[in-house]
């Protein structure tokens, strides 16, 4: 892996904010670059203390602002979830990092693999790390006699970007394809452009050159978070969950389901946690479901639960299914899942 962290942007906010203190944090695969990062900034500026948050963060969403301050931090560098907003919060800035691992071999691959099946025209998404490669991938294509369509950036995200909740530059283009490829070694992401899309969705991974359809996985998914509103139908019980992660937080959507389900006679908790963790839920035994508006991937994909435990749009499918209406299979074709 041949990862770069944009150490030009971190020295320019030290210039601009000539701060004493600066925390970092950053997703587990990137500690040991960001480790090295704030060991120079140490050295290279000897009256500066850093801190490294040592908790997990999963996304753009999952910033320590807060925290930081209250560490007594004057700058906050989140690292790694590259997105078109520079600033988060009132101290916290977002870093690069990019990965220039080539991806002519696995594109020439799947080049060859798309015209066997007759696809001519591809949606091409990635995530962070490998935004840069989005233009030479489409040459590649071209060469082949593919064309590409990368869709347009919106709110925080660039073109062609996608989050693991989060699609619309894959779902603006989803109708005028034949598939998606995401480039990058992340089956996460490719399961939730295919869900997001209902299209075909290919991996294509630099590192085994292999090109891979996520269509079997994302339907296991599927199936189960459908399963999961038909499980909480039968529920009486509910505690409908605020996440406190600072870009997570949204007590008004969850306020809002509340009401809906005590309008079908539901009896509702309101509860506030950090870690939608399987042993949290269980210590609730009167409560029969949950629904949680924080990550809808910790419903979808994250942990195995004992009792159904809600995203978003899953619980829009709920609440249509209790005013009597079918449940749709495209509950998760949607251009953002909260
Ligand atoms: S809410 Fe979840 S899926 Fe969305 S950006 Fe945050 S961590 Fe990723």
């Amino acid at each position: 892996m041949t990862l770069r962290i944009d150490l030009q942007k971190i020295e320019a906010i030290i210039e601009s904010c000539k701060p004493s203190r600066v925390v970092f944090n950053t997703p587990d695969g990137l500690l040991k670059i960001t480790m090295d990062a704030a060991k120079k900034i140490e050295k290279s500026h000897p009256g500066i203390q850093t801190i490294l948050v040592a908790d997990p963060t999963y996304g753009s969403c999952d910033t320590v602002d807060s925290d930081a301050r209250a560490l007594g931090a004057e700058v906050a560098f989140h690292i790694g979830h590259n997105t078109s907003i520079q600033k988060l919060g009132k101290i916290s800035y977002n870093i690069d990092v990019w990965d220039d691992v080539p991806f002519s071999e696995v594109v020439e691959k799947a080049a060859r693999f798309f015209n066997s099946f007759g696809f001519r025209r591809i949606g091409l998404v990635t995530f962070a790390q490998y935004l840069q490669s989005l233009d030479e991938t489409s040459k590649i294509f071209g060469k082949f006699g593919i064309e590409t369509r990368i869709g347009k950036g919106l709110g925080q995200l660039h073109d062609g970007q996608v989050f693991g909740c989060e699609f619309y530059p894959a779902f603006s283009i989803k109708d005028s394809v034949d598939a998606m490829a995401l480039l990058g070694n992340s089956v996460f992401h490719a399961i939730g452009v295919c869900l997001s899309t209902g299209r075909p969705t290919y991996m294509l991974d630099p590192y085994s050159n292999e090109v891979r359809n996520v269509q079997d996985l994302a339907d296991e998914r599927l199936k189960r978070a459908i399963l999961s509103v038909y499980k909480a139908r039968e529920a009486e019980h509910f505690g409908v969950i605020i996440c406190l992660k600072e870009g997570q937080m949204m007590p008004d959507q969850s306020i809002r389901i509340k009401k809906d389900l005590e309008s079908f006679g539901k009896i509702v908790d309101l509860l506030a946690m950090r870690e939608i963790t399987p042993d949290r839920l269980d210590t609730f035994t009167g409560i029969q479901a949950f629904v949680q508006t924080g990550c809808p991937r910790v419903s979808i994909d994250g942990y195995t639960f004992s009792k159904p435990v809600l995203s978003v749009p899953q619980a829009m499918a709920l609440i249509r299914v209790l005013s009597g209406q079918e449940l749709e299979p495209d509950l998760l074709i949607r251009k953002h899942w909260l």
